[in-house]
């Protein structure tokens, strides 16, 4: 008999990394999850949890709570860990005390012999992975964060909604940063193999164009508007690693919208940020080349420019050439 392992540690049992982990044990993604923690008895506690629920899951899973040892042997590292934002904190003392993070989280990772994927979920997730990309020496395609994923989906589901459409038939993405400057390139948005633009102009009694923008909106509000309601947002960021896990597990080759460093792809070099990406078992496969419009190129580079300027501000004071030397 051949045994599949298939074996994921989740670094940060806080809301996210335990939405993720309730969601791969429904789904019966993976058969050996562990759970790392600066709260120690918090994870413990979390494996407990969600023993009890094997029974009632599709597939044979164990879940331990463990420690940075356990990533040796493991396929992915999915990094949920990160300090919560203090009143008054600036955006760019954030991003420095979750670098900290990422130096002792990463380093301890990659010390444990980790030859897998990272996938990071931290936010702000773009530099965050482009952070754990410099820190780990490892090629670009085993470093992928979550990206647009979940924008991507909200706008899917905002879209299937309006047309009284199934999400799954809706093709359309957001891509950027996962944040402020994301935007929705129009020029490829789809209904099964139909184009939004020529559905607007076949239903003008039903639809009205002037919508879009509208749609485009509530997708890069949703975030604030969730976190204003409850305080956070967690399944729907949980689901969408699972998606991207599933992906690298059964050796897909889906095209995601994950965060992954641009080669020169629509004139951007070195910046992490989210883009349509064939994802397989090795994690990121190629990246998509869309042909957008001018301007829709132009909101990508203005959402690279956006990102390069706060990696810069970072001291990440890593040298990377020297880690990949080592390699
Ligand atoms: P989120 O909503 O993003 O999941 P939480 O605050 O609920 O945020 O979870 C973040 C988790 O990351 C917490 O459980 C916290 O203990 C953990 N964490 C923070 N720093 C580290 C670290 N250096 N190593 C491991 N876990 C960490």
């Amino acid at each position: 008999m051949i045994y599949d392992k298939r074996k994921v540690v989740i670094v940060g049992a806080g809301m996210v990394g335990m939405s993720y982990a309730y969601a791969l044990l429904n789904q019966g993604v993976c058969n050996e999850l562990v759970l790392i923690d600066l709260n120690k008895k918090r994870a413990e506690g979390e494996a407990q949890d969600l023993n009890h629920g094997a029974a009632f899951s599709p597939s044979g899973i164990k879940v331990t709570a463990g420690d940075y040892g356990d990533c040796s042997d493991a396929d992915i590292v999915v990094i949920c860990a990160g300090v919560a934002q203090k009143p008054g904190e600036s955006r760019l003392n954030l991003l420095q005390r979750n670098t900290e993070v990422f130096r002792q989280v990463v380093t301890s990772t990659v010390n444990s012999g980790f030859n897998g994927i990272f996938i990071v979920a931290t936010n702000p997730v773009d530099i965050m992975t482009r952070v754990a990309y410099d820190l780990s020496g490892f090629p670009a395609h085993r470093v992928i964060g979550t990206g647009t994923t979940l924008d991507t989906a909200r706008l899917r589901y905002l879209l299937g909604n309006y047309f009284d459409v199934d999400p799954r038939n809706v093709h359309a993405y957001v891509m950027g940063e996962h944040g402020d400057s994301e935007f929705v390139p129009w020029s490829q948005a789809m209904v099964a193999t139909k184009h939004v633009y020529d559905i607007f102009r076949d239903n003008s009694d039903s639809f009205n164009i002037y919508d879009i923008e509208k749609i485009a909106d509530e997708v890069s509000n949703a975030a604030y508007s969730i976190i204003e309601a409850k305080g956070a947002t967690y399944y729907g960021i949980g689901m969408a690693i699972v998606r991207i896990t599933k992906a690298i597990f059964n050796d897909e080759s889906s095209v995601l919208t994950i965060s992954t460093k641009l080669n020169g792809e629509y004139g951007i070099k070195d910046t992490f940020l989210g883009v349509p990406t064939f994802i397989n078992r090795g994690g990121v496969k190629r990246i998509l080349r869309l042909d957008l419009t001018p301007e829709e190129k132009q909101k990508l580079m203005n959402s690279a420019h956006t990102l390069d300027e706060s990696y810069n501000m970072l001291s990440v004071d890593l040298d990377r050439s020297k880690k990949m030397a080592l390699k």
